[in-house]
């Protein structure tokens, strides 16, 4: 792993390489963001025999929104390619598909944590901290890398943890410089709360509830984003340059538009395009 920005690229979906994990580990429910009911380890209905979503150009329209918000940070290849060495859950023992399923969503949960210790390294009011991350981003790795039967018996929170004391003391080091530094917003219920064009640099949102919150033109420069909820949280316009520790799932569920600044870290959707 890398110290730069670049490095992110590595924890991003590649679909072309995974046997359609997360359209087989994970539960969801009929709610507006699945058109029906499925349980862990079970194929969608939709999922075809090559791995492809069989209504991929519909989803919106099909009522599958949350396939569309999804990001596996590269979990689905790891497990695919490196835990099962490239054995398809198709053709393999009839409990390959829930021994993948078991270790799908912890083999998640640790590229998340990679992709914010990455992210870490790669800011410069960090450096002090970087020998601790690297540390980290090398222990975390190692764990990516166990059998099956490891990875299924983790104690993912407890590693959590420890990544998270060290994510804290970034955030406090990488918002320390930015001018107009925000107020401590960690948790806080903003559940469509009118903040257009609210002054929120360097704010600490951590984990703050902003569904459908009203952000249009907001000034969100150096804020931490980590764990924020952006359903529906309208961006349009607003100023996210060097905010930090925001995930692409998150952006994909937010509204935004041509005129939002985001981070080179994550990619603008292709629906925020239409809207000027
Ligand atoms: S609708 Fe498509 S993307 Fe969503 S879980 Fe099913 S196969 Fe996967």
């Amino acid at each position: 792993m890398q110290d730069h920005p670049g490095a992110l690229a590595e924890l991003r979906g590649d679909c072309a390489n995974c046997f359609g994990l997360c359209c087989v580990a994970l539960p969801f429910s009929a709610s507006a963001d699945f058109a029906v009911d499925k349980a862990a380890g079970t194929p969608c209905r939709n999922l075809l025999d090559d791995h492809r979503c069989g209504i991929h150009a519909r989803l919106r329209d099909t009522g599958f929104n949350g396939c569309t918000v999804y990001d596996c940070f590269g979990a689905g290849q790891k497990v695919s390619q490196v835990t099962f060495g490239g054995e398809d859950w198709r053709r393999g023992p009839a409990d390959r598909a829930r021994k993948m399923s078991d270790v799908f969503p912890v083999v998640r949960q640790l590229h998340e944590l990679l992709w914010y210790l990455t992210e870490a390294l790669s800011l410069p009011a960090a450096r002090p901290l970087r020998a601790d991350l690297r540390a980290l981003v090398e222990a975390t790795e190692t764990l990516t890398l166990g059998t099956p039967e490891d990875l299924a018996a983790l104690d993912v929170a407890a590693h959590r943890q420890r990544v998270n004391v060290l994510l804290l003391r970034t955030s406090e080091l990488a918002r320390a410089g930015v001018r107009g530094r925000g107020k401590n917003r960690r948790g806080a219920d903003l559940m469509g709360a009118r903040l257009r064009g609210a002054d929120l640099r360097g704010a600490d949102l951590r984990g703050a509830y902003l569904i459908a919150a009203d952000l249009t033109g907001a000034d969100l420069r150096g804020a931490d984003l980590i764990g924020a909820d952006l359903r529906d949280t309208d961006l349009t316009d607003a100023d996210l340059t060097d905010a930090f520790f925001l995930t692409q799932p998150q952006v994909n569920a937010a509204r935004g538009s041509a005129g939002t600044r985001l981070p080179g870290s994550v990619s603008r959707p292709a629906r925020w395009a239409a809207r000027g």
